[in-house]
């Protein structure tokens, strides 16, 4: 059997290095765009420790093909081979290729990265019951799941924490390979399940003293990182949400992706602020005025329709039925029907129809609203009930309704 050849990694001891020379060492050509390759050295990241794959291209005598995908070897984790699914044409075995890594999606991931690692410390510095429980930075919106149930103002608070430290200190990026058994130096954010060599993270701040340098974070990860974390900047928290497990999900942009999102919603802002001829300051209290004057303007709508009703009410014609008098109101919005069963004039029977076959009925001691428009119903088609004093029901026949309830109080 021969041994697979591992992948050389380029991208730890050189990450800003995204174009290299490499051998094919594997082909392997499967069903429509699942080509991969296996190159004897990458530039490539593969997926890992929730930092997204490398994409870019691979140009060889002949042939080119974009890099869609880069992942460890899956079903030999320990062959140290490095996988690239290619789109394209797909090289020989043993072809020279060049790659270059697409530089700004890896920019981007090790913006999120690095932001991910500073936020995460800026939290724990302002409790250290904030630990992290997990994180995902596989789109532009990255998220940190902690323990100790932060609230908005822990997270303002972290932001602010962070940003503060950006701004004033130069933070420089430090990896280094340790053994486990010399872990203890290092103040470690989380400790770690890595045994024998361990990769540190360490963004720390020079201090020129001889006790060495002022730690801000270190962190065991395999993933990249910018050289300096104010590249990182602006960690921008978007919003908290309470998740399983009494985690909290911390919700945040980092790099460019954040200040895109940053000035995208200030100039969002800015126009709404604009139809109101201020500015963004003055939003809230323009769309309060707005409501409240939309709460005034309801109230008034409010009291003009019963204005009206009233004054519709006392002209609609009076009929003497037997013992009883039948006022016959007809209404244009069916809205307005139980506010005129609201208000039924003493001693009188008042029907109300309004569109759509709509009617009510309001009566006085003595004769039940409910079962005489329910009878009254019957007889043209319809259907309702209610109680003694008023009733609402529904008929395709408005006329014969009517003429079912004089007859019916001639009648009693
Ligand atoms: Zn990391």
């Amino acid at each position: 059997m021969i041994l697979p050849i591992p992948t050389q990694p380029l991208y730890y001891a050189a990450p800003a290095e995204l174009t290299f020379t490499a051998l094919v060492t594997q082909v392997e050509v499967g069903p429509s765009g699942s080509n991969r390759v296996a190159l004897s050295a990458s530039a490539f990241y593969p997926e890992g420790g929730g930092q997204n794959a490398d994409v870019g291209d691979l140009t060889w005598a002949g042939g080119e093909a974009q890099v869609t995908d880069t992942q460890k070897d899956k079903a030999d984790k320990a062959s140290g081979v490095i996988w690239h699914t290619l789109s394209g044409d797909v090289p020989e075995v043993g072809a020279a290729v060049r790659g270059v890594v697409d530089a700004r999606t890896r920019w981007h991931n090790m913006q999120r990265h690095s932001g991910e690692h500073l936020l995460a410390q800026a939290f724990f510095r302002l409790d250290s019951r904030f630990a992290v429980a997990a994180v995902g930075m596989r789109n532009a919106e990255c998220t940190i799941d902690l323990a100790g149930q932060p609230t908005d103002a822990d997270a303002q608070a972290a932001e602010t924490l962070l940003r503060e430290t950006l701004g004033r200190t130069p933070l420089k990026l430090r990896t280094v390979e340790v053994p486990e058994t010399e872990l203890a130096r290092y103040p470690l954010r989380r400790s770690t399940k890595v045994t024998g060599t361990v990769r540190l993270v360490i963004f720390e701040a020079e201090t020129g003293a001889a006790d060495g340098p002022l730690f801000f974070d270190v962190s065991a990860c395999g993933g990249l990182h910018v050289p300096w974390a104010a590249m990182a900047g602006p960690v921008t928290v978007l919003r908290t949400e309470r998740i399983k497990g009494g985690l909290t999900r911390v919700v945040f942009m980092a790099g460019e992706a954040a200040a895109e999102r940053l000035a995208d919603t200030y100039q969002a802002a800015r126009a709404l602020a604009a139809t109101f001829s201020a500015g963004p300051s003055d939003l809230t209290a323009r769309v309060e005025a707005l409501r409240s004057s939309q709460r005034d303007g309801e109230a008034q709508r409010s009291a003009l329709r019963s204005a009206l009703l009233r004054h519709d009410l006392a002209a609609a014609p009076v009929e003497e039925l037997g013992a009883w008098r039948l006022r016959v109101l007809s209404l244009t919005d069916p809205a307005s029907l139980p506010i005129a069963l609201s208000a039924v004039p003493a001693g009188e029977v008042l029907l109300v129809t309004a569109p759509g076959g709509k009617v009510g009925l309001g009566t006085p001691p003595g004769l039940h609203a409910g079962e005489v428009l329910r009878q009254a119903l019957a007889v043209s088609g319809g259907q309702g009930g209610g109680k003694p004093d008023v009733a609402q029901g529904q008929t395709p026949d408005p006329d014969g309704l009517l003429r079912a309830l004089r007859a019916a109080l001639t009648a009693s």
